[in-house]
């Protein structure tokens, strides 16, 4: 069995840090909680921390700070108080703490960066759901992991069903060439809540309609990027730097259903897939336990109820976005760091109220046009992506004043 591993769950307010502490719940005798942050929502923190007993939380401020110690106050916890770190950097010492064993990276966005590849310097056990992490910075995370022998699994569902779908010996955390035999991934995708609406009433759509997944319950950012198929499309970039896979050898196929969570097809015409049902709680467990297997709280999955599973084609005039991945992917990272920088950007306006549905595609296509037309930057180091990433988020912030007068 196991070593005992002392897990910091970092994003773990949002829907994966609540999946995730609920397996953890499950195995105390696997695992402890050392440390949990979060950006607001300081009574929920205060009320894990005091479950789980955490030696530390990291929050974003001093007036975060200030809430969260009000909110154990008010909660007249019999546990001890955790240590409260604050700011960036703190939050990025937690996550490379010798304190810890196994940093769960649940933060959601860009902001996620400089935690997760802390953890990765740090040669962790990195549980990496903060996909857009490997989206700004693919290249110089996983010479992080290779060089410092962090151990990389992913618990994103469509990264952890080809994780499970690859021969044992090519699990590898950070490959520099496709595994041997693998001549294609296939991402599934749900399709979101829009797949059969009719286009041309998207302009139309809210933010809570945009967020209602018809199969899985998730954060708003993640769930809005579901409904564009940005989320598929920055998976499909996840995919190509955790697996070593080049763009044209990774296939998105719509399966509503959401049973299928990703196949790997061999080039002697097998198609390896991972089912199961749609909840986070399987690959975080995956992911806790590997190589073991642990119970999850999943139900099992009954295929004879479901009776049939279907699958079909993206329509990429539907989904704009989709498209606008792959031509992130194939021009470079630079054009990766737009492309998320814009999406966060629009995605946040739209969920203000602020931009309408159809106009996050153009506000990505209009970040990359920007990028292809600069003239091109190093990105050797952290500096250089969060700089790049700034500096796109102040051209998409006047883009959308601009977009909202004319
Ligand atoms: P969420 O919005 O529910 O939670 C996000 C967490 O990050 C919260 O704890 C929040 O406090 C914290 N956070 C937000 N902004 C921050 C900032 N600027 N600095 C520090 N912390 C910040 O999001 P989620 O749905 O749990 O998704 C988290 C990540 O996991 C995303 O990258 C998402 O793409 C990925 N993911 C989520 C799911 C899912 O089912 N929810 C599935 C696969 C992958
Ligand atoms: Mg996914």
């Amino acid at each position: 069995m196991r070593a005992f591993q002392r897990i910091a769950v970092l994003g773990s307010t949002g829907s994966i840090g609540d999946s995730t502490l609920d397996v953890i719940a499950r195995h105390p005798e696997l695992f402890g909680v050392y440390a949990l942050s979060a950006f607001s929502r300081m009574e929920k923190l205060a009320e894990q921390a005091a479950a789980t007993r955490a030696a530390v939380v990291a929050v974003p401020d001093a007036a975060a700070a200030g809430r969260f110690r009000d909110a154990w106050s008010a909660g007249k916890y019999k546990a001890a108080m955790p240590e409260v770190r604050v700011g960036v950097q703190a939050l990025a010492d937690t996550a490379a703490d010798a304190g810890c064993d196994t940093v769960v990276a649940a933060i959601v966005g860009a902001a996620g960066l400089p935690s997760s590849l802390a953890a990765a310097r740090a040669g962790k056990r990195i549980l990496l759901a903060n996909k857009e992490a490997l989206v700004a910075a693919g290249s110089l995370f996983m010479a992080a992991v290779r060089d410092n022998g962090a151990e990389l699994l992913p618990i994103d569902s469509e990264h952890n069903a080809i994780f499970q779908c690859l021969p044992h010996g090519a699990r590898a955390s950070a490959p520099t060439a496709p595994a041997a035999g693998v001549r294609r991934l296939l991402i599934t995708a749900s399709g979101g809540p829009f797949r059969q609406r009719d286009p041309a009433t998207l302009h139309e759509v809210t933010p809570d309609q945009a967020c209602a997944h018809p199969n899985w319950s998730m954060g708003r950012k993640i769930s809005v990027d579901s409904a564009t198929m940005v989320n598929k499309g920055l998976e499909v970039i996840e995919a190509h730097w955790l697996f070593a896979m080049p763009a044209d050898r990774i296939e998105v196929v719509i399966h509503p259903q959401s049973v299928v969570h990703s196949m790997v097809e061999y080039d002697d015409g097998s198609v390896l897939a991972q089912l199961g049902q749609p909840d986070m709680r399987t690959p975080i467990a995956y992911g806790l336990g590997f190589p073991d297997r642990l119970q999850s709280g999943v139900g099992m999955l009954d295929l004879v109820r479901w009776g049939r599973l279907d699958f079909e084609a993206p329509d990429l005039r539907r989904f704009p976005c989709l498209g606008l991945c792959f031509d992130a992917l194939r021009a470079g990272q630079g054009a990766c760091i737009a492309l998320n920088a814009a999406n966060e950007l629009a995605v946040a306006a739209f969920l203000a109220g602020d931009l309408g549905y159809t106009r996050i595609a153009p506000a990505i296509a209009a970040a990359l046009q920007w990028q292809a037309g600069r003239p091109s930057v190093t990105l050797s180091g952290l500096e250089d992506v969060l700089g790049l990433d700034a500096e796109v988020r102040a051209l998409v912030a006047e883009w959308l004043i601009h977009s909202r007068i004319s």
